[in-house]
């Protein structure tokens, strides 16, 4: 297949940039754009820096503020596919809170983002490859909170939901135990689900888009093929994760519970950094992190032959320059 060979070719790790429009009320203030798409090169960005001079910054793939969800989605679809050929896969949505990590990975009914377009994708193929191929899919839905992982499908949430932990299976893969894998068969299904898992996830916090900037939320399908003509079998996850937002608190905000749980989110967030950096630049020495829950969780769908894609989200508004920046450099380091 074509597809495998671009991948060869480039490697299997990819990193997309993804700029948001400005909002309502920067237009109406009178926000100035510091993101610059019409004099760069394809694929590059530039940004106007406060000293006005410019940096360019290259990527696989660059999405300005007018590309659609469609025009996304072709660009995922040949990545978040693969699963169903038996590859592992993990996509990834780094950035400031606000920049459209949520956007992009689930969007709004009107404006569906990668989840919902992928998941009817891969019902779609399972459907053609019907009588050549036998899928079985299932979801699981769950939350990285300072360091701990908490199950999204678990519906009783008058019980405190019990804590998962990482184990080490024999062939060097890591499992949950006690994780619920819900087995669907459609998307009406798949959307049931995630709905459940939201209202899980704001359960209990006064603020949930609050809440929801400080932990990582995860998607995971499950597919488990067989085919139906040579008899093989896979098993393979694809990891779709909205992570926490990665900027910088403030040194007056940064006390108690906030930084507690800042300080265990830029640790995550640079765990991973150094594993995507590591496997891009093929270093022999991956450094998973095992203190680290989520590159422990995602070791067996990183690196080898997976694919992992990241979208790295910005705000083109001046008032965020500094943490754009900061993303586009984290970026860098990735590629
Ligand atoms: P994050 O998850 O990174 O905190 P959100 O996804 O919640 O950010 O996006 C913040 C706001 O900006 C939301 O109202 C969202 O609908 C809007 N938004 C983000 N990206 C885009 C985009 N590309 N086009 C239109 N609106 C967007
Ligand atoms: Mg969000």
């Amino acid at each position: 297949r074509l597809y495998n060979e671009v991948i060869e070719l480039k490697g299997n790790i990819r990193v997309f940039c993804r700029c948001r429009p400005l909002n309502e009320s920067e237009i109406s203030n009178g926000t100035a754009s510091v993101v610059n798409f019409e004099s760069s090169l394809d694929n590059e960005l530039q940004v106007i820096c406060s000293d006005s001079s410019k940096k360019q910054f290259k990527f696989d793939h660059v999405f300005g503020p007018e590309a659609n969800q469609e025009a996304v989605f072709q660009q995922t679809k040949p990545i978040v596919t693969s699963v169903l050929d038996g590859y592992n896969v993990c996509i990834f949505a780094y950035g400031q809170t606000g920049t459209g990590k949520t956007f992009t990975m689930e969007g709004t009914p009107e404006h569906r983002g990668v989840n919902y377009r992928t998941l009817e994708e891969l019902f779609r193929i399972t459907e053609e490859r019907h009588g050549t191929m036998k899928y079985e899919l299932s979801v699981s839905m769950l939350e990285v909170y300072n360091e701990k992982i908490r199950d999204l499908l678990v519906e009783n949430s008058t019980q405190p939901t019990k804590k998962l932990e990482i184990k080490q299976a024999a062939e060097g893969t890591q499992e949950i135990p006690g994780l619920v894998e819900a087995r669907v068969y459609g998307t009406e299904d798949v959307w049931g689900m995630l709905k459940t898992g939201n209202q899980v996830r704001s359960v209990g916090s006064t603020c949930a888009n609050e809440l929801s900037s400080r932990s990582h939320c995860l998607l995971r399908v499950t597919v488990m093929g067989e085919n139906l003509v040579n008899g093989q079998k896979t098993k393979s996850h694809l990891w779709l994760v909205d992570l926490a937002g990665s900027e910088r608190v403030g040194k007056t905000e940064a006390e108690g519970e906030r930084l507690k749980e800042s300080q265990f989110i830029n640790k995550s967030l640079s765990a991973l950094g150094d594993v995507i950096s590591a496997l891009a630049s093929k270093s022999a020495h991956v450094p998973y992190r095992q203190n680290s829950k989520l590159t422990h969780m995602l070791q067996s769908s990183l690196g080898g032959d997976c694919k992992t894609l990241m979208f790295v989200q910005v705000s083109p508004s001046a008032a965020d320059l500094g943490e754009t920046l900061c993303s586009l450099n984290f970026a860098t380091r990735v590629r």
